[in-house]
């Protein structure tokens, strides 16, 4: 037996990172406890649940990189239903598709719906003897976290247990859990794994909701129920063969109808369906799209503000959607240190929720399992040490990438639509395609390249703006210059004419 083999790691949530996260250790040879506060989504009562609320992700290069870093075939099998994404595609209010490309080499982020995934990784999680899920349990209280004592292999047997203390949600029997050498908090924005190290230590937290709601909606398939179809294939390196029959809008980009305040996006599903998301401020939400407002009140104002998405939807599924569905709040936490001692850290949304604006919250939280287990290898699982170091190193990404997804809410609603942005975009990808490696547009960085860490993206995009806003200054400048020169060309030419006219 392994001296892995001998050590129990407990994990709080099995959403994706928790089930990401105990694929790794259990891989690693760990005897892993896996502990859940909901049912488990793939019972069939769940599964009608789930599909009402089908939240789709987008995945990209770090989310792939770190399911392929535990187990490629695993990653192959949880990814077979990606839908490939090559750019934008931004929707005016008369109905025009305009294409913007996410990277310059035909590269794409992938839609997946989250509960599918998730499903996909309990599956995963289900064929490893040596993982247990316990659904139905919520964690209440971590004992002993206070104390320190050193964690590493050789003598953890000898250190303080953490006990784990559990309610059945839906027995309400405690469950005490003693056989736990570590804990891994993956259990969401408001984790209580984090209320539990903010207990044993002094962390600086930072909590902030946004002023806007999000509210999920639906394009059906062509097939089921679609009034119509706005098929734009004018990317047409992006679009597969007979993708038109089954979807009503082109499934290769992410769509978008910014209305500068508030913006509605689409992503494809397999089925051929589209998981539509509303992202409005609360003010709209309490008055025009209150759950109070007039069914001829909400279709008025979906059909004036995006009439080519509710075309698709008809205002039936369009009512449907919006009575059923929460409202969801979004918020932003920022935390540091992650981790006590050796005996817990936590990752994911619960070190560090962001909004989704640049579709990383998943991405980063499955990067978080890749490095974390990257620097446990490095230190042969001493956990203190490599739990000390992640937070020390990871730090600064974490607070890179939160800001970064606040930040592009508003090039998404509202940049996009703007010359000046169109402008800086192509001399951006132009110095690109000049500079090669060494000059990356930042979403390039955070969406297609793992290798760069989210802060040093940060970094070179400081040094980039100052770059491109040079460039753009001096060729406006140049231009402006070349048309007055023209001008003053063409006036001296026409008055040199009337004079030898009238001197005639
Ligand atoms: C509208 C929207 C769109 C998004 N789009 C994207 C995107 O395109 N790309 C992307 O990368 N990310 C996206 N995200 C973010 C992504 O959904 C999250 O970052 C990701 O789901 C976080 O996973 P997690 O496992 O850390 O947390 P969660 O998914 O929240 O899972 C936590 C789990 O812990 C369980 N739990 C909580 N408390 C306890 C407890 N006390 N005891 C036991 N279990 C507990 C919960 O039931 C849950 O199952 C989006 C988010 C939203 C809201």
């Amino acid at each position: 037996m392994s001296s892995n083999e001998s050590h129990t790691v407990g994990i709080v949530g099995a959403g994706l990172v928790g089930c990401l996260a105990a694929l790794a250790f259990a891989n690693e040879g760990f005897k892993v406890e896996l502990f859940e506060s909901r049912p488990d989504l793939r019972d069939p009562d769940q599964q009608v649940l789930s599909q009402l609320r089908s939240i789709n992700l987008a995945v990209s290069a770090r989310g792939i990189t770190a399911l392929r870093s535990v187990d490629e075939e695993m990653a192959d099998r949880v990814l077979k239903d990606l839908v490939p994404m090559h750019g934008r595609m931004v929707h005016d209010l008369n109905g025009k598709q305009i294409c913007q490309k996410y990277g310059l080499y035909g590269e794409c982020i992938n839609s997946i719906n989250r509960s599918l995934l998730n499903r996909s990784l309990l599956d995963e999680l289900d064929k490893l003897d040596n993982v247990k899920v316990t659904f139905n349990h919520k964690l209440i209280r971590l004992d002993n976290l206070k104390r320190s004592s050193s964690d590493n292999l050789e003598n953890a047997a000898n250190s303080e247990v953490v006990r784990g203390h559990f309610v059945g949600t839906k027995t309400n029997e405690s469950l005490t859990v003693e056989n736990v050498n570590v804990w891994i908090g993956a259990d969401g924005s408001y984790s209580q794994v984090r209320s539990q190290i903010q207990r044993a230590l002094q962390m600086n937290f930072s909590q902030e909701y946004i002023d806007h709601y999000y509210l999920e909606l639906r394009i059906p398939a062509k097939n089921e129920t679609a009034k119509s179809s706005h098929f734009d294939s004018t990317c047409p390196e992006a679009v597969e063969v007979g993708t038109e029959a089954k979807f009503a809008l082109n499934p290769n980009h992410l769509h978008i109808w910014p209305r500068h305040e508030y913006m509605l996006i689409a992503l494809a599903n397999s089925d051929g369906s589209f998981t539509c998301t509303l992202f409005a401020p609360k003010s709209l939400f309490d008055k025009e799209l209150a759950i109070s407002a007039s069914d001829a009140d909400v279709v008025s104002f979906f059909r004036t503000n995006f009439p080519s998405a509710i075309e698709l939807m008809g205002d039936d599924l369009l009512l449907e959607s919006f009575r059923k569905n929460p409202r969801g709040s979004l918020v932003c936490v920022k935390c540091s240190p992650y981790n006590v001692g050796g005996k817990a850290i936590i990752i994911g949304d619960a070190a560090h929720s962001m909004v989704p604006f640049y579709g990383q919250g998943m991405n980063c939280g499955f990067e978080d399992v890749r490095t974390l287990m990257a620097i446990l290898k490095k230190h042969e699982f001493d956990f203190e040490t490599g739990f000390n170091e992640y937070t020390e190193t990871r730090r600064k990404d974490l607070g890179a990438i939160v800001d970064l997804s606040m930040r592009n809410y508003q090039e998404m609603r509202h940049d996009v639509t703007s010359t000046a942005y169109l402008l800086r975009k192509s001399v951006d990808g132009f110095l690109s395609r000049v500079m090669g490696d060494f000059w990356l547009p930042l979403y390039t960085m955070v969406s297609f390249r793992a290798d760069i860490p989210y802060s040093r993206a940060v970094q070179e995009r400081q040094w980039q703006n100052d770059i491109l806003t040079w460039v753009i200054r001096a060729s406006v400048g140049t231009s402006l210059l070349a048309g007055t020169a023209l001008w003053h060309g063409r006036l001296f030419n026409t008055l040199s004419s009337l004079y030898s006219r009238l001197t005639r």
